[in-house]
């Protein structure tokens, strides 16, 4: 195969002043895009602000002769988002790739000691940060007909132990992901939105002890997401929609899929008919995965036209 390149591209990657995101940029920016690298440049629970941490990545990717200029602003406000995107858009004259990458960990612990405040922040960033930037370009990719959107959400979502703020937020990465990528194929445009569950080593894996963290240091380096990242980045990107794990040198399809199940008819049926056929709806032995929230309900037998709302 040949070489993959960005020639022409520009690329939007926030929370890029350190871990994963600064591997992202770097590579794209390796292969020829312009890159925009934005970080508010706070702590891991999003306190503070500094602008030196995307400047420096910024810097080491003009010192490797690339192309990138450092914003500050927060994902988190409808203000900062756009100047991120204007900023871009003022340099550039376009955007063609968008990396929702900025996080943050804050109400993590016992439930009941979770604040609104951690609740709002965990949310904020992730989610409202995905929101934000897709809305900001959105208009833009789907008027020039191109766009490659990349969402960063984590197999938090699977279940985390601690905290639920950040894996909500993750799961609304998913649905924004989703959203988007079936709009996108229901119009034919070439605007593909992917989404990524990464597992590397980063200052926010400090939160899991030493010990975790020096084995991650060795066997999932940030760098070895960043392949993943920029073949959904990149032109040839062979997916709309889909979640990855990515992690190590390796990647995987996470899949949302609903079981054959127990497809009953009998309104009136009854908590003891559900309890008897609780295993058929468990058995994941033949399943299906729904392009859209319709095909899921398609899948019971009934008489109403979905497609008149597919219209
Ligand atoms: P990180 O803390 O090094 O990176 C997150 C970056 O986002 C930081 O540089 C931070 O300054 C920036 N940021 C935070 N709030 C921001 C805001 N409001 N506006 C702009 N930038 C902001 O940690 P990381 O591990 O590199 O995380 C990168 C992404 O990957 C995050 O979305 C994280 O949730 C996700 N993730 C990481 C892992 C992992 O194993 N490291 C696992 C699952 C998901």
């Amino acid at each position: 195969m040949d070489t993959l390149h960005f020639d022409g591209r520009v690329a939007i990657v926030t929370g890029a002043g350190g871990g994963l995101g600064r591997a992202y940029a770097t590579l794209l920016a390796a292969r020829g895009a312009k890159v925009l690298v934005n970080d508010l440049g706070g702590n891991f629970q999003g306190e503070g602000a500094d602008l030196s941490h995307a400047e420096a990545t910024a810097q080491a990717i003009r010192d490797l002769g690339g192309e990138a200029l450092a914003n500050g602003d927060s994902v988190a406000t409808t203000q900062g988002a756009e100047s991120i995107v204007a900023q871009a858009m003022e340099a550039w004259g376009q955007v063609d790739i968008l990396i929702n990458n900025a996080g943050v960990v804050v109400g993590v612990g016992p439930l009941w000691n979770v604040t609104d405040e951690q609740w709002n922040t965990d949310i904020g960033v992730a989610a409202g940060g995905t929101f934000r930037l897709c809305r900001a370009v959105w208009k833009h990719m789907w008027d020039r007909d191109y766009g490659r959107i990349i969402n960063v959400a984590s197999g938090s979502f699977f279940g985390m132990g601690s905290g639920v703020g950040y894996p909500a937020a993750k799961g609304a990465v998913w649905g924004i992901t989703r959203g988007l990528a079936s709009a996108s194929a229901a119009t034919g445009k070439n605007v593909r939105v992917n989404a990524i569950m990464p597992i590397a080593a980063s200052r926010m894996t400090t939160l899991m002890g030493e010990e975790i963290e020096t084995a991650m240091q060795r066997d999932f380096p940030a760098d070895a997401v960043a392949p993943v990242v920029g073949l959904l980045a990149h032109d040839t990107a062979p997916s709309n929609g889909e979640m990855f794990s990515v992690g190590g040198g390796g990647f995987a399809r996470v899949m949302l899929g609903v079981t054959a199940g127990y497809r009953g008819t009998n309104k009136q049926w009854t908590m003891e008919d559900v309890a008897n056929n609780f295993e058929r709806a468990m058995d994941h032995s033949e399943f299906f995965q729904p392009a859209d929230a319709l095909e899921d309900a398609e899948a019971y037998e009934s008489g109403v036209n979905w497609n008149a709302f597919r219209a």
